[in-house]
């Protein structure tokens, strides 16, 4: 299909990890062609199961794509991908839409659109909330800044993804709005911690510490879907990992610093997923931050 205009139907997906890939799926099943591309074999494999087709290389995916997603740990990653020694920019024709949907900077998307721009490539960033679980069934809340002309030609892809999908305004807009509703997540999350670990303390039962915050006004994401699947039973297992919500914290406190906010709790949560960060595995899920908080109120070290 040309790119002029139409609604894409070949869709270029870069990063096929835990939310990439069911993301890839969802394409698939609603109709579109997708090419996809990851280091990692097994992604690849899973990808070509689902009836897309699988490279190792970005710029192998994007030829023909009417639109490319990137959906990468980090900004810097993306824009490697696309604009480093190999990179996949070069090889797309003009007006194809790139979305990135990972979980960027605001300030370094607004200078990679700036740099893609002269090619003649129109860059959105399309982040998005809901996990793994929300990734598979195709719920997700998408938050979409870039140009209104641009945002509508590629909602038909976002609409098989996602189930809100908010236009936030300009380039960078998205990601900063995804930034900081994961700095209202974790806080909410570290707070039901915290609430579990002083009651568990004075005697309260950990299942009636949630059952009573779900039916009061302490109510938040992390004690309905959170605390009792991943938290309380252990699992720590919710498929998004500490460190990419390190990375998220840093985004919203270096977007306050650089809004000239000194705003005391932005700064703070930042500095304890960053410490927890440093205390935990390389691969430790975020649900662990409660183990990092258990080891601060037992006056040790996580372990
Ligand atoms: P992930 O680490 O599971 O997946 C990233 C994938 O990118 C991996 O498969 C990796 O091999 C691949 N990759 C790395 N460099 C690549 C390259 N140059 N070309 C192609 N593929 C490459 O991460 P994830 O949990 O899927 O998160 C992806 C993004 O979505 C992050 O920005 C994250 O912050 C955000 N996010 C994650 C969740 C979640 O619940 N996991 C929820 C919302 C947003």
């Amino acid at each position: 299909m040309s790119n002029a205009l139409a609604a894409p139907a070949t869709i270029a997906f870069i990063g096929l990890g835990q939310m990439g890939l069911p993301m890839a799926r969802r394409l698939i099943a609603a109709g579109f062609s997708v090419r996809g591309a990851d280091p990692a074999e097994a992604a690849r494999a899973a990808l070509v199961e689902a009836g897309g087709s699988a490279f190792s290389a970005a710029k192998q995916a994007v030829a023909g794509a009417d639109a490319v997603i990137t959906m990468l740990p980090t900004g810097r990653i993306v824009r490697e991908a696309l604009l480093g020694p190999g990179g996949a920019a070069a090889a797309l024709s003009e007006g194809t839409p790139v979305i990135d949907m990972s979980s960027s900077a605001p300030t370094d998307t607004v200078s990679l659109a700036a740099e893609l721009s002269p090619m003649g490539l129109v860059l959105l960033d399309a982040p998005v909330s809901g996990g793994v679980k929300r990734a598979i069934d195709g719920s997700l809340a998408i938050m979409v800044g870039g140009p209104a002309e641009a945002v509508e030609r590629v909602r038909p892809v976002l609409e098989a993804m996602g189930k809100s999908i908010f236009a936030t305004g300009p380039i960078g807009s998205g990601h900063a709005m995804k930034a900081l509703n994961n700095y209202v997540s974790a806080a909410g999350l570290i707070a039901a911690c915290e609430a579990l670990l002083v009651g568990g303390r004075f005697g309260l039962a950990p299942d009636t510490i949630v059952d009573v915050l779900n039916a009061s006004t302490g109510r938040n994401n992390s004690t309905e879907v959170k605390m009792k699947p991943f938290i309380i039973s252990e699992a720590y297992n919710s498929g998004f990992s500490l460190a990419l919500m390190a990375k998220d914290l840093h985004i919203a406190a270096d977007l306050a610093e650089h809004l000239e906010l000194p705003l005391p709790q932005i700064q703070a949560v930042a500095t304890l997923w960053e410490e927890a960060k440093a205390e935990l595995p390389a691969q430790a899920d975020h649900t662990e931050i409660h183990r990092h908080l258990k080891a601060l109120a037992d006056g040790g070290k996580t372990g």
